[in-house]
Formats: C-alpha cells, structure tokens, sequence
C-alpha cells in the first residue's frame, strides 16, 4: 500500500506514540500504526478502525478516571 500523502513512499506498520488531547491534558499512547517511510518525519499514521476504537476507550477511561497514568511531563502557560 502506497502512502495517499506522498504517492511515492510505502506503508509499513510501526510503534508509534498516538497523542490523544483532552482539555489541557496529552496522553500518549503506544500502539501500532501505519507509516509511511517516506513522510513520517510529518507525523501522518494511519490507525486501523481496532486502533481508534482502543484510543477511544483509553480516552473515556481517563476522562472517567478509571486509568490514572503516570505523568511525565507538564503544559506551562505564560501569560
Ligand atoms: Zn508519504
């Protein structure tokens, strides 16, 4: 499968850290994705439906409290 950014580079699955945002807060979660070789560097992946559907949840869980992961890093403001 040809990436549909590009149309040069190949899809080939991979670790990668999916960045869910809720309000202020960033989760990042490892799953496996679909990236392209050649503009990866843009950070385009591709989920599969069972991916987004796991992001999906790992999001309610966090909004429901129900996972309380460990922090390990902090969003600054200056105003
Ligand atoms: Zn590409």
């Amino acid at each position: 499968m040809r990436c549909v950014i590009c149309k040069r580079g190949m899809i080939t699955p991979e670790k990668v850290q999916a960045e869910i945002k809720v309000g202020t807060d960033h989760l990042l979660v490892p799953v496996e994705a679909e990236v392209c070789e050649v503009c990866k560097e843009c950070g385009e992946a591709y989920y599969s439906t069972e991916t987004m559907r796991y992001l999906d949840q790992v999001r309610d869980n966090f909004v429901q409290k129900a996972i309380t992961p460990p922090s390990v890093g902090h969003v600054y403001q200056i105003s």
